[in-house]
């Protein structure tokens, strides 16, 4: 392995492209997505083309709300030996639209967790690549108060 550069010092690496990480001081970590101006749909990750109205030229990308619901989950009682079990699977309804997956942090216990759930996004180091940077995921977590946030499609803090 060739190290022009000096050693670096540990990056963090998001998961998948569509995570956002913070790259100065106040900023957040945050989901990107695809809204289409011609039809309003909105969809995780970059899109091309509108798969509804099948616009092309007519996406943009948005910050989706680290903010949601849970719109279903399971719990998993068995994985991969390295997997700590149980853990929650949840898909995360996003107030733009998008259905997310993700998993539940284990800040709350199973048992806690129900559909309708308020909860907010959230990172966390996985696992670290050959380079020794850290790879960051997205996790979702009951919100601190519980309100419910996703009415009327807005952000609230
Ligand atoms: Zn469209």
């Amino acid at each position: 392995m060739e190290q022009d550069e000096s050693p670096a010092v540990s990056r963090q690496v998001p998961i998948v492209p569509y995570l956002r990480l913070p790259e100065s001081g106040g900023e957040t970590a945050h989901l990107v997505g695809s809204h289409c101006r011609q039809c309003g749909e909105t969809y995780l990750g970059t899109r091309a083309i509108c798969l509804k109205c099948l616009g092309a030229n007519s996406m943009e990308e948005v910050v989706l709300s680290r903010r949601g619901q849970v719109f279903t989950y399971t719990v998993i009682h068995q994985s991969a030996p390295w997997v700590k079990v149980p853990y929650v699977a949840a898909v995360v309804k996003l107030p733009e639209g998008p259905l997310v997956r993700s998993v539940i942090t284990d800040d709350e216990s199973s048992e806690e967790v129900v559909v309708g759930m308020p909860v907010e996004m959230t990172t966390e180091i996985v696992r670290r690549d050959a380079a020794g940077n850290d790879i960051v995921a997205y996790r979702f977590r009951k919100t601190s108060n519980g309100r419910s946030l996703v009415s009327q499609g807005g952000q609230r803090e």
